[in-house]
């Protein structure tokens, strides 16, 4: 008789989940089913605030048309999961259904912070993460008639989203950020206070080093106005954003025996302390952290590797995940952000690492670079306002580049499009005035760019 196929499930239709999908079936036969609570089929996440921005409908969100799951024979399932029976390796819907597996993905991602603030759950006041917070948003802030104000509650890269699609309505927004200066936790001084006056000058009102104490609601329960816990300002809204970070969205797990911190303890091969369990993406924390990594790496790309990585495994290659040099992106309103390798805040940065920075005397521009005080190796890299070269900044890491040949040949990693100005003459300049060098910088050879890639 013939061996019926394995049955994999994965909980989770997001760009982790999904990817695991995708590489299980490019590997195998096997029966593969995915579930979600929030929507029927995968759209991109990092997309939504530009369906409220009016630049695509939530459709054009969705990477795959429909028939590519059919055609590829992953079975979609859209219902919430409450909980999962480890000692007969089945999970539980809320509608009391159950379904078994043989091996189970958990990449159920993220769920905003809330710390308990009084008036936390009344309407109006959303996170800006799933599908039915864009709805929200686009329900309480449609315009500035509906929506005088709105408040946006925690400084980091999801609430400045939130305050750039806030300002695509020209709805005025009031930013309350707990830190002395926006990202001060993760940015260098000089970089944070760029995306201050950027955020200021776009006429939002930043207010730092607050917190919120409490949401106030009108007498149908809707917001009505927030409270300022240093001050005992109050101010009037229609709309309460909780952008104060993100934690994994694993409380359905309280039951199953999977062992849990902060996210779900996972090993660098992605399993958990339950055979046959994994967990992947915004959802797992790795037992020990890898190098400087957090343990919890929300971002795209990382998703995207475990979900490959852990594809391998299932397909019995057994991966261990090595996500490689630390890199990301974002954009503060119209600003540009990259970093490569490691750049830390001053208040976070290590006794051997100096920084270099330059600054555009006029434009929204700058950048960091770190060494090592002593090896002179290049460690790290953020940029505003200029683009650079993924490829080019991984080699160097690797190669373990000095801060002198990074300046020499930084034109390289350039990734501005023709015509745009270019710096790096300014750039070396100003480093060997500081340093007592004489750094000569190379012209951009597309011939070594190639080589790179
Ligand atoms: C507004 C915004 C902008 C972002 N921008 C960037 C960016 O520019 N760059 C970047 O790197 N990262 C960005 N991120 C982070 C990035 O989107 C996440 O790291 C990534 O989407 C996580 O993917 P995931 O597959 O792990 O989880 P998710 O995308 O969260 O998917 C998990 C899925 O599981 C479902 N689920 C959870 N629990 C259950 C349950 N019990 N039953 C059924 N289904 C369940 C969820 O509803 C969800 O659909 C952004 C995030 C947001 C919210």
């Amino acid at each position: 008789m013939q061996k019926l196929e394995e049955h994999i499930v994965i909980i989770g239709n997001g760009i982790s989940g999904i990817t695991c999908a995708r590489h299980i079936r490019k590997n195998s036969n096997k029966q593969i089913t995915v579930i979600s609570g929030e929507s029927e089929y995968f759209f991109s996440r990092t997309a939504l605030m530009y369906v409220y921005m009016g630049h695509m409908k939530f459709e054009h969100t969705q990477p795959y048309e429909k028939w590519f799951w059919k055609k590829n024979k992953i079975d979609l399932i859209h219902k919430f999961v409450t909980g999962i029976n480890t000692l007969n390796n089945t999970i539980q819907f809320k509608d009391n259904s159950v379904l078994s597996f043989d091996k189970l993905v958990i990449a159920t991602g993220s769920k905003p912070n809330k710390f308990g603030w009084p008036g936390q759950e009344l309407s109006g006041v959303t996170g800006m993460y799933h599908k039915n917070d864009l709805e929200n948003i686009e329900r309480f802030a449609p315009d500035n008639k509906t929506c005088k104000r709105a408040v946006i509650v925690g400084g980091g890269l999801i609430g400045i989203e939130l305050a750039e699609m806030l300002h695509s309505r020209n709805i005025p927004t009031t930013f309350l950020v707990r830190e002395k200066s926006f990202w001060g936790n993760v940015l260098p001084s000089e970089e944070s206070a760029v995306i201050n006056k950027e955020i200021t000058d776009n006429h939002i009102d930043l207010r730092l080093g607050v917190n919120l104490k409490e949401i106030n609601a009108d007498d149908n329960g809707n917001v009505k106005s927030i409270t300022i816990a240093e001050t005992g300002e109050i101010i009037d809204c229609d709309l309460v954003g909780l952008t104060a970070g993100v934690t994994p969205n694993i409380d359905f797990l309280k039951a199953s025996g999977i062992k849990t911190a902060k996210g779900i303890i996972v090993n660098r091969y992605l399993e958990t302390n339950i055979p046959n369990i994994y967990a992947i993406g915004d959802c797992a924390e790795q037992e020990v952290a890898i190098d400087q990594r957090r343990p919890i790496e929300a971002v795209w790309y990382t998703g995207r590797m475990m979900g490959e990585t852990v594809a391998q495994t299932i397909c019995s290659k057994k991966t261990a995940y090595k996500p490689g040099h630390w890199f990301n992106s974002a954009k503060f309103l119209d600003i540009e952000y990259q970093t490569y390798g490691w750049v830390f805040s001053e208040k976070n940065k290590k006794e051997n690492e100096v920084y270099f920075q330059w600054k555009h005397p006029k434009e929204q521009k700058c950048i960091t670079i770190s060494f090592d005080k002593t090896t002179q190796q290049f460690l790290g890299i953020n940029t505003f306002g200029i683009r650079l070269r993924h490829e080019i900044f991984d080699t160097w890491l690797t190669e373990n580049k000095t801060i002198a040949q990074v300046l020499e040949y930084l034109a390289d990693a350039n990734f501005d499009p023709e015509f745009y100005k270019v710096h790096e003459p300014e750039i070396v300049a100003k480093f060997n005035l500081e340093n007592n060098t004489n750094i000569h910088p190379k012209k951009k050879s597309w011939k070594r760019i190639f080589s790179k890639s």
